[in-house]
């Protein structure tokens, strides 16, 4: 349907507005933890009550252009609004110089009235330089 599939990309359109704006609020990820090397997320998406049907992805981050922003959009294309905000577990690990940390977060969306209540786990493993105050 024409006008179906032009409001999903109005939504669409609309959501990426919306996280160009919290990216640019965000800052850069670099000037949060300057020291920071590299990162890299492995991600598990799961529903509750079925163990199948997991999503697994690796997520590189682009250490030198991302944004101090960690959300990941829920998989199931029925969510709506759907996706996992990570930050500011993230940005404080990092701040604390961890080597490998995880967590879990709850999808904020909804699907057919009811919470979407997918859950995305998470084990991110980064590097980091030497501290450049230290001589
Ligand atoms: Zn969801």
């Amino acid at each position: 349907m024409y006008s179906a599939n032009r409001r999903r990309n109005i939504e669409r359109e609309e959501r990426m507005a919306r996280r160009g704006q919290r990216e640019r609020a965000a800052g850069k990820l670099l000037q949060k933890i300057p020291d920071l090397e590299s990162l890299s997320l492995e991600i598990r998406e799961t529903r509750p009550n079925a163990s199948t049907n997991d999503t697994q992805y690796i997520r590189r981050v682009v250490v030198e252009h991302a944004h101090a922003l960690f959300e990941m959009p829920c998989s199931y294309s029925s969510c709506d609004n759907g996706g996992y905000d990570a930050t500011q577990e993230i940005l404080s690990a990092l701040a604390a110089r961890s080597m490998r940390f995880e967590g879990e977060c709850v999808c904020r969306g909804s699907c057919g009235g009811e919470f979407c209540s997918r859950i995305l786990r998470y084990v991110a493993t980064a590097t980091y330089r030497p501290r450049s105050d230290v001589s």
